[in-house]
């Protein structure tokens, strides 16, 4: 998706224009990166270029679950402000000071926030995936998948779980049996 910014660069710095991706295509090739944006995008003249203001859902992405290693689609959501940089300015032709890692506006005006959308999917994107909230994983003893099924040595890590009520249930037995000051 590209944004011709020509007409707003040449309004006063303030002046502003609001969009809707529905469901746009994005892409960085040098990265292999495809995407889907839907949401708003608003575009507003600054000194040097333009400022973005940006809120889309993306396509879910494909992850592995950190607990139970099986594949998931994760839905991601980003938000983002960011300026670009004009290359170069319509009205008096001067090239604005940009540093080599700031988005710019290509020569033909162009706005593409591909980039951008690659850059805060990464950081939106979970660093240890989990497929559901409460997914069970695997059996650290003997690897079974407990989304699907229990196994023999879960039983033993469940009453080491509980130990500290069976514990109690010990002592309220014992003084049962041995009657308490009370009764
Ligand atoms: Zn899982
Ligand atoms: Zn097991």
């Amino acid at each position: 998706m590209l944004i011709n910014v020509a007409t707003l660069l040449q309004e006063p710095i303030g002046h502003a224009r609001q969009y809707f991706a529905d469901g746009e295509a994005v892409s960085v090739p040098e990265e292999g990166y495809e995407q889907t944006i839907t949401g708003p995008i608003r575009v507003i003249r600054s000194d040097r270029g333009v400022l973005v203001t940006a809120s889309f859902d993306l396509d879910p992405v494909e992850l592995e679950c950190s607990r139970c290693l099986e594949t998931y689609l994760q839905p991601v959501h980003i938000e983002f402000d960011e300026e670009y940089v004009a290359y170069r300015d319509p009205l008096t032709g001067l090239r604005p000071e940009a540093d080599e890692d700031e988005f710019r506006i290509d020569q033909r005006w162009h706005l593409d926030l591909s980039e951008a959308v690659r850059q805060y999917e990464q950081s939106a994107l979970p660093i240890q995936p989990v497929c559901r909230p409460d997914c069970r994983g695997l059996c650290p003893t003997c690897g079974q998948h407990l989304n699907e099924a229990t196994c023999g040595c879960t039983a033993a890590v469940t009453s080491d779980k509980w130990s500290p009520l069976s514990g109690l249930a010990e002592r309220l037995q014992l003084e049962e049996r041995h009657g308490s000051p009370e009764a």
